[in-house]
């Protein structure tokens, strides 16, 4: 175990040095190695708030999906931003077709199933977290690997990285900076390359996208698509391939 735990590791930093990147949470999860048993270990590392890297770039980060403007769309798809919708199942009924055209150049990946706090005992996690995964597997002809915990709650937890494990998370996904009701808000006073902006699919998207833009500009750095930053195996686990088969996205 200790042993795969370390090709996990290694394999991530080889991904993260072919594409620039490096998630912050690998030296965290090594440390990991000494104070617990490693049966317990996830292999998920723990959550990202900030890829360190040294390109001039930061990733914008859409959440839930319950409102889906139009001008928004329209907004992203004149600009060809590369937007990671993390979803709410709920949420997406009947819009396969707006969200898969608003994350063209990103991804649509998990936010849970009902929106319930993973930081909560009688949450089912379960069907928070892999029910979505088997529903978008289905719905959009791929499956998530990223997941971003409602409320940000539990986050690192052991139960949350675990389940995700089960099916197909790989990367559990934070912020350090949001966008919303016009205002820019920063964890640590500014945006800095690999910075994660955090969002809502508001009635008002498209004034706060523009924000987000120009924000992320002014700072010197230009939108990238998460995706490109974020380690990952890519390994399909065998309950999201019965009864479809799924295929994992093309990079
Ligand atoms: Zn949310």
């Amino acid at each position: 175990m200790r042993r795969a735990l370390l090709a996990v590791v290694a394999s991530a930093l080889i991904l993260s040095a072919a594409s620039g990147a490096l998630v912050t949470s690998s030296a965290t999860e090594n440390d990991l190695v000494t104070t617990v048993p490693s049966r317990q270990i996830p292999k998920i590392p723990k959550s990202v708030y900030r890829i360190k890297t040294k390109d001039k770039v930061a990733f914008i980060t859409i959440d839930d999906g319950v409102y889906k403007p139009e001008n928004a769309l329209a907004y992203v798809t004149a600009n060809r931003l590369p937007i990671t919708a993390f979803l709410s199942s709920w949420t997406i009924k009947d819009s396969k077709e707006y969200f898969n055209e608003f994350a063209r150049w990103g991804s649509i990946q998990n936010h849970s199933a009902t929106h319930a706090s993973f930081g909560k005992k009688s949450t089912d996690l379960d069907h928070e977290i892999c029910y979505v995964q088997k529903r978008f597997g289905k719905k959009y002809d791929w499956y998530p690997w990223m997941l971003r915990p409602p409320y940000g709650a539990a986050q690192d937890s052991r139960a949350v990285r675990r389940m995700g494990e089960k099916c197909g998370i790989e990367q559990i996904v934070m912020w350090d900076a949001s966008v919303g009701y016009g205002k820019i808000s920063y964890a640590n006073s500014k945006l800095r390359p690999g910075s994660i902006v955090l969002m809502h699919f508001s009635p008002k998207l498209k004034r706060d996208l523009k924000i987000a833009v120009k924000k992320i500009r002014d700072a010197g750095l230009t939108p990238a698509n998460l995706a490109d930053y974020l380690p990952r195996e890519s390994i399909v686990p065998e309950m999201l391939t019965v009864p479809v088969a799924l295929r994992p996205p093309a990079r």
